[in-house]
């Protein structure tokens, strides 16, 4: 059954649009059961009915026709009470109505099952019998998982169909809207363009193109290219392989040869298909039908013609990329985004960004923030393969993005666009001015850096030092880990640039989303893995040159302060600080005359909650990172955007763990900032003044924002919103409170100028 199952799935996951996802899956499960019918009935939004949508045994011409109200016939009720109905006897039952379009009435038994995708009724799947048949648990144990299964590639396919097969690359289609999750606030209006990640065929997109030859030329090239490779492998290795493991290049040399997989890709170009399009398409079919196979020597052959396929697409992508002009106001849509993908587009062209995958707390999306770029995550709906090209709307404040947008819908985001201009230009006069409540609160507004432009960023918005400088970001730019020579001369620049203002520069904190390509880490569960100074206590030569570059850097500047994160305990705290003093004790011997600077602990993971005295008593300061802390605290992974809507740092127990932290910190005499995406958000920047955090740290982006709200509101008035914030026990009744405080105030336009658009 679950050979079955598994085939089934992935039948319908390669299909290419809805009809024919739900055309297999009545024809494979009315198979696999032994059945005469099987049909999927979907519920329609609009009318709210269920509408017979497939099916195989009823009569076909009913499709579309046949639908029912969710109080009307058996498949009402499985969709309502959200249940399988088991029937030997269908109609005796009170519920049974006769639909004489399907000719059903010759059917005696019912096995329905509920169609639900995150907690929505998408439909009912349905088998029938002509003889009385009971179905068995195990039957009706199968059709439940099959629903469970198909819910999803449903629910996708639906939402991408506004989009799906209409016209040329999606060109002239309407308008759509996709949801996903705000990265960076903002909007933009401009052209998609989608950018792949190297090698992976899988998420290659249809183009069409009107030089074939071109096309054509380039796939020869690469063909020519991966037999040179092939070639010289098999001469390479001839030595340690036997002549019939050597077979396997002559195998590929035959799958190349143009008789073969070559001849099927250049009959797809010739159709007007783009040569990595036409690759994907002939790679994918041959895979599948490798796959499918029951024969497992047959069944292994897919990760050859899958390997072969990668090694051409390698030499088209990288032909593609030479030639590759971006278009001005430019949207990067894709799969998943990376940070290094930002720094591809020439600088003053890129607008907006999307991603398929992530979620508002992934670290692309921080540094989306930190550039002022309009991002939406996880728009798992999007068919971003086919949006290449065409006009797009990025809505970061509501995390939806527009496909084709009318004329009147790009009218009303320009005009946003226009007023988020003039409100930075309006917030740029408070630059110099100070951090002060009308009642006399100063609140030290810091910036997060990484990003080189961050520098000059901070300084144009007056920032009042860095409160965290990632310094994995200049790591993740290298193919090797730098030098203690290069790293000396980054950090001396981050240092001189804010002199005398401190800078907190946070050591090494890779691991989760954060990949180094020469350092991989593989882990089924990278949140709770390897991470941060788990690694490099694992690694003290790496943690020892950070640390001695960091010191030296900070000669005759004595602005440094060092930050460790992912502290969960207090040995792995002694641990790291042994080994600065030890570091710094070598570069004394050698002659480099710095006192030790100040040393914080971030608080990011619960069980430093819990040990606050003991850490605040052990380090000079300490620094909220609320990011992680409230993926650890509500066990919400902040990259996985299937969550995205439970991952809230107003969630009562964040706030309460915040409030904790504050007091034992100051119990212990030390100050206490925050890092953390949430210190940047105005409204939450509020509540973190009344709880007493002693600075925020931010993105640069975000800092006037929040200066010139801190500036009109009254600390008085901050305690009394944090007050009943806390009596609240709910994270979005908290968060409406919040807006509404402010909208009395008559403050939350500067927050969200797109606020009146209602998507
Ligand atoms: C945090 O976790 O809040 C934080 C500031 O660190 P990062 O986002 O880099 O994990
Ligand atoms: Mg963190």
């Amino acid at each position: 059954m679950l050979n079955t199952l598994r085939k089934i799935v992935q039948e319908v996951n390669a299909a290419k649009d809805l009809k024919t996802a739900l055309g297999i899956i009545v024809q494979r499960v009315r198979a696999a059961m032994g059945t005469q019918v099987c049909s999927v009935y979907l519920l329609d939004p609009e009318s709210q009915r269920f509408v017979l949508m497939a099916t195989e045994g009823l009569n076909k011409r009913a499709i579309g026709k046949v639908s029912m109200a969710p109080n009307e016939g058996l498949v009402g009720l499985v969709g309502t009470r959200e249940e399988p109905l088991n029937l030997e006897h269908a109609s005796e039952h009170p519920r049974y109505r006769y639909f004489a379009e399907t000719g059903e009435e010759r059917y005696a038994s019912f096995l329905g099952a509920p169609i639900i995708h995150h907690r929505r009724v998408m439909g009912v799947l349905v088998v029938q019998q002509k003889e009385r048949r009971q179905f068995d648990e195990g039957e009706e144990a199968f059709l439940v998982t099959m629903s469970a299964q198909l819910a999803g590639v449903i629910a996708h396919a639906e939402a991408t169909g506004s989009i799906r097969g209409l016209g040329r690359q999606g060109k002239g289609i309407q308008e759509a809207k996709f949801v996903g999750v705000p990265g960076s606030p903002g909007a933009a209006v401009g052209t998609a363009v989608v950018v792949l990640p190297p090698a992976d065929l899988d998420v290659v997109p249809d183009k069409q193109v009107d030089d074939v030859d071109a096309e054509l030329k380039l796939f020869s090239d690469a063909l020519e290219s991966v037999r040179d490779d092939m070639r010289s492998l098999s001469q390479k290795m001839a030595a340690q392989l036997r002549p019939e493991e050597r077979a396997l290049f002559d195998v590929y040399l035959m799958m190349l040869e143009d008789a073969a997989l070559g001849n099927e890709v250049v009959k797809v170009i010739r159709t007007g298909q783009w040569a990595q399009g036409a690759l994907r398409q002939v790679v994918k079919e041959h895979v599948n039908r490798f796959e499918l196979m029951d024969d497992a020597y047959l069944r292994e052959r897919a990760s050859d013609v899958r390997d072969l396929g990668r090694r051409l697409l390698a030499y088209l992508q990288k032909a593609h990329k030479q030639a590759l002009v971006y278009p001005d106001n430019c949207i990067l849509v894709s799969e998943e985004l990376s940070p290094s993908m930002l720094g591809e587009v020439p600088e003053g062209k890129l607008v907006g960004l999307v991603s398929v995958q992530g979620s508002g707390n992934s670290h692309v999306a921080i540094f989306a923030r930190a550039m002022g770029i309009p991002t939406v995550m996880g728009v798992v709906d999007l068919p971003y393969s086919k949006v290449d090209g065409i006009q797009l709307i990025v809505d970061g404040y509501h995390g939806e993005v527009y496909t084709n947008p009318s004329e009147i819908m790009r009218k009303q985001y320009a005009e946003v666009v226009e007023e988020e201009r003039q409100l930075a230009r309006g917030l740029d006069a408070l630059r110099a001015l100070p951090c002060e409540t009308p009642d006399g609160h100063r609140m030290p507004l810091w910036v997060n850096t990484g990003l080189l432009a961050d520098v000059r960023r901070a300084q144009e918005r007056g920032a009042e030092g860095v409160g965290l400088y990632r310094t994995e970001v200049p790591f993740m730019g290298k193919e090797r880990f730098p030098s203690e020579k290069e790293q000396l001369a980054i950090y001396r620049e981050q240092l001189e640039a804010f002199h005398p203002l401190p800078v907190t520069m946070r050591s090494l904190d890779i691991g989760g989303d954060k990949a180094l390509s020469y350092f991989p880490i593989k882990e089924e569960n990278p949140f709770l893995g390897w991470r941060g100074i788990r690694v490099t206590l694992d690694h003290p030569e790496i943690f020892l040159v950070q640390a001695r570059a960091m010191l030296k850097a900070s000669e005759g500047l004595n602005n440094l302060r060092i930050l460790l994160p992912m502290i969960s305990g207090i040995q792995e705290l002694e641990e790291a600080l042994h080994l600065i003093h030890r570091a710094w004790g070598e570069v004394r011997d050698e002659g480099t005359d710095v006192p030790l600077p100040p040393i914080g602990v971030m608080i990011e993971v619960p069980a430093a909650v819990y040990q606050i005295h003991e850490l605040a008593r052990q380090v000079d300061f300490l620094s909220v990172g609320s990011n992680d802390l409230t993926q650890y605290l509500l066990a919400v992974d902040r990259n996985n955007p299937r969550v995205a809507d439970l991952y809230d740092f107003l969630h009562p127990a964040v706030l309460q763990a915040l409030c904790k932290i504050v007091e034992g910190g100051h119990a212990e005499g030390k100050p206490v900032t925050i890092c953390g995406e949430m210190a940047g958000d105005p409204a939450c920047a509020l509540l973190l003044m009344a709880m007493g955090f002693d600075g925020l740290s931010m993105n640069a982006t975000n800092l006037p924002k929040v200066k010139w709200l801190l500036r009109q509101v009254s600390m008085e008035k901050a305690k009394e919103l944090l007050a009943q914030a806390m009596s609240i026990d709910n994270p979005q009744v908290i968060r409406s409170t919040l807006q509404l405080a402010l909208r009395k105030l008559g403050l939350e336009r500067i927050i969200n100028p797109a606020s009146d658009i209602q998507g």
